[in-house]
Order: structure tokens, then C-alpha cells, then sequence
């Protein structure tokens, strides 16, 4: 190749280079805007999301897996000033799921959980509470519809994971809820780390990072 060529190939690389910056650079802008919204939004709901929480326990203490999370959600939309996605509960779930639409959540399996993870019913409620709250954050990332990392899908699998673990820590702190009843739980079910899923101490600490930056907004 000759230099001409070269240099040629050089300047339209930067020129990408540039481009790519310009467009993170604006994107970095965008999400920080559509923070300051949904904090403002927050702190604008703050008392109609306690309102849908106290429902939510009402919802718990008669043992309505579908009332806790249908109030809950509510409370979650408030929280993050997103529009409300449509919820699905019913036992021909795995578990809970976000599929892009919808959240989806099992009640049987939810209940089997807490029965095993959970002394008391604040643990519950907390617990059941990080679960939806996980699916919002991948619904509101977009996580189902972001083309796979050729390559890289098993780190693109863990970056969503811990992002959604950050967003249900964010939302358990604003619920007044506690994080720490989410240990025994995530050590069970992410005792090692998956394809799909980090391990347990990846994912406690992305949900305390969330849980602390919460309670710092909230105290600001
Ligand atoms: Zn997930």
C-alpha cells in the first residue's frame, strides 16, 4: 500500500474515530437528561410512590403474590417516570422475566423462594420487591432488544445483569426496603458465575452500589 493510500485510510479512520466520540459524547448527554427528569419525577411522586408501596404490603399480608406486584410495579414506574409496562403473572413463567413488553412474574416460584430464603415477612416483601424491580431495569435498559456483542455475549450478558441489579438496589432503598435480605437468596442462585449471570458477590455489590446512591438522592 502506498503512503497516499495510507494516510487516506488514516484520516477517514480518525474521521470515524470522531464521529463515534461526538455520538457517545451525546448520548452520554441524553442519559444524563433523563436523569435529572427522573429525579425530579421522583421527587415530585415521592408521596404516591409510598402510598403504592403501603398497598403493596396490604397486598403482602393477605399473601396476593399478583396485588404485591401490580402495586409494586406501579410504585417502580413512579420511581423511574417510565411508562407502565404490562405484567404477566402465571405459572407458565420460569421465574421472573422481562421480554421486552411485559414483565413477567411466577407466583409459585416466587412463594417457594421466600419460604426457603426468608425468615419474616419484611424479607419477603423485600425480596419479591428486588425481583420486579431487576425485570424493570431490564426493561427500561432495553435489554431484550440490544443486538448480541458477537463475541462477547457472555460479557454483554453479565454487564446487563449487574446494571439490573443496580436498578432493583436503587428502588429497594427508595421502597425503604433493606438490601441485605437479598444475600442468601443471589448466594443460592448465583453461587458461581453463569453464561447468563455474574456470581453472588458481583451482583450484592452492584445492588448496594444502587441501594447507597439512592439513599444519597434521597438525602440530598
Ligand atoms: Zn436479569
Amino acid at each position: 500500500m502506498g503512503i497516499a493510500a495510507a494516510l487516506g485510510l488514516s484520516a477517514l479512520a480518525e474521521h470515524d474515530n470522531k464521529k463515534r466520540r461526538e455520538r457517545e459524547a451525546a448520548e452520554r448527554e441524553q442519559r444524563e437528561k433523563e436523569r435529572e427528569v427522573a429525579k425530579a419525577a421522583r421527587r415530585a411522586a415521592v408521596a404516591t410512590i409510598e402510598c403504592a408501596r403501603r398497598e403493596a404490603d396490604v397486598a403482602a399480608k393477605r399473601r396476593d403474590v399478583r396485588g404485591f406486584a401490580e402495586k409494586t410495579l406501579t410504585a417502580l414506574c413512579l420511581l423511574f417516570n417510565i411508562s407502565r409496562p404490562p405484567l404477566h403473572v402465571g405459572d407458565d413463567v420460569d421465574n421472573f422475566a422481562s421480554d421486552g413488553s411485559r414483565i413477567l412474574v411466577n407466583p409459585r416460584w416466587a412463594i417457594d423462594v421466600l419460604e426457603k430464603h426468608c425468615p419474616h415477612a419484611a424479607c419477603n416483601r423485600d425480596v419479591l420487591r428486588w425481583f420486579i424491580a431487576h425485570e424493570v431495569g431490564h426493561h427500561m435498559n432495553g435489554d431484550a432488544f440490544t443486538p448480541p456483542w458477537i463475541g462477547a455475549e457472555k460479557v454483554q450478558n453479565h454487564v446487563q445483569e449487574l446494571r439490573a441489579d443496580y436498578v432493583a438496589g436503587f428502588a429497594l432503598a427508595y421502597l425503604n426496603g433493606h438490601v441485605e435480605y437479598l444475600d442468601s437468596v443471589l448466594r443460592e442462585h448465583a453461587t458461581i458465575e453463569s453464561d447468563t449471570h455474574p456470581d453472588f458477590s458481583k451482583r450484592m455489590r452492584a445492588a448496594r452500589e444502587g441501594f447507597y446512591a439512592a439513599q444519597l438522592e434521597a438525602r440530598a
